[in-house]
């Protein structure tokens, strides 16, 4: 039996130095609530990302939670069902409705060509994603919100690092969340943070984060315990050095993807090329392939099986669709999704992380080509 190859690792940084980083949390006792290390850390992402508002949370969901109330929205948000439980769950939690729009078959973020039609006088929000690090249509996006008097939020959970024309992703839309779990490209064990362009949303966006306390006697809002501790400030602060070179890596793994499984019948990769084209710098988050079974002769889901038996660990990353989770399959029974369903039922994400080496690169993609010959 050969090694186990998991869907995804955590990078960390060199143990000694974040041995160093936290050396001083000993003496100072300052473990949580706006420590030096969590003060250097959102400087450094300012820096990094080119940000003038920056908050740091908890975790990312939090963040998008406390984000949709600091815009006080109210009513409708459309929205994208092919996304993480999380970006529907904040948008529900909020008392709002999330309003479906179906995906594109390219890239796999809202078509911004059928939200139009989806907007009604009860509608505040668009709130789209970056998913897989694939940047939404963005200018298109902008227009359609400033047209129709909406709130643009950008779930960039799986964008960190992402830059059009030179310039950090951060910045787009009112405000822009990042999480920094774990799994993701860069992260602070658990954390996220949200970018916003507006300073008038900085006090709820800090009250909602810590019970709503303004000062020692003054209790302003019902608010959320949010808040990013010194540990995780500095694993973010830590991991925040290596974040280009870990890019760089990912980008490898991802050409040596590229070089076994870019020209298969019936197996689409994201198209690099195309996002050079446009201006995109990637952060190579994941390396989704969707397969089309009357073209493979295999579906999805024996391939799926077929990396099991040989101990390699995918993800069908996202299936189910958000209108099929049991919590939500009642409400939105009736909503016509046929790109992101088709999507969801043949999509599956391969082993992605920067330390993958090409030995097993080769033998995913083996895997697959064998499968493929004898289909
Ligand atoms: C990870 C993720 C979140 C939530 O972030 P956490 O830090 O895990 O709370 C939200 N949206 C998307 C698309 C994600 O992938």
């Amino acid at each position: 039996m050969s090694d186990k190859i998991l869907v995804t690792r955590s990078s960390l940084p060199p143990f000694d130095e974040y041995v160093e980083k936290i050396k001083g949390i000993w003496d100072s006792r300052w473990l949580t609530n706006n420590g030096p290390i969590y003060t250097e850390f959102e400087d450094k992402l300012k820096k990094y990302l080119q940000c003038q508002n920056l908050e740091l949370y908890v975790n990312g969901h939090m963040a998008l939670d406390i984000s949709l109330k600091a815009l006080e929205l109210k009513g409708e948000v459309i929205t994208t069902p092919f996304t993480f439980a999380s970006t529907t769950h904040a948008i529900v939690m909020n008392g709002l409705i999330p309003v479906f729009c179906d995906i594109k078959p390219d890239d796999y973020t809202i078509d911004e060509n059928k939200i139009e039609e989806l907007i009604t006088d009860k509608t505040s929000a668009i709130l789209a994603v970056h998913v897989y690090g694939q940047l939404c249509n963005i200018t298109k996006l902008k227009e359609i919100c400033r047209k129709h008097n909406l709130k643009l939020i950008f779930d960039a959970a799986h964008a960190f690092g992402v830059e059009l024309d030179r310039q950090p992703i951060a910045n787009f839309g009112d405000i822009s969340m990042f999480s920094f779990h774990a799994t993701k490209v860069f992260h602070s064990i658990e954390g996220g943070a949200v970018i916003f362009n507006d300073k008038k949303y900085e006090r709820k966006l800090k009250n909602l984060r810590n019970f709503g306390i303004e000062g020692p006697e003054s209790v302003v809002e019902v608010g959320f315990n949010a808040k990013m501790n010194e540990f995780a400030a500095a694993m973010g602060s830590c991991n925040l050095d290596y974040i280009d070179e870990n890019i760089k890596k990912r980008k490898n793994v991802v050409e040596q993807y590229c070089k076994k499984i870019n020209n298969i019948d019936g197996i689409k990769i994201i198209d690099y090329d195309e996002n050079i084209k446009k201006g995109i710098k990637e952060n190579y988050a994941y390396f989704p392939i969707v397969i089309d079974e009357t073209k493979t002769g295999f579906t999805r889901d024996e391939l799926f099986g077929e990396f099991e038996k040989h101990s390699i660990y995918t993800r069908k990353y996202f299936y189910p669709l958000i209108t099929e989770f049991e919590c939500y399959e009642e409400k939105f029974e009736n909503i016509d999704l046929p790109v992101a369903k088709w999507v969801s039922d043949r999509v599956l994400t391969l082993p992605m992380y920067s330390e993958l080496s090409n030995s097993d690169i080769s033998r995913i993609c083996d895997i697959i080509l064998n499968l493929y010959k004898h289909s």
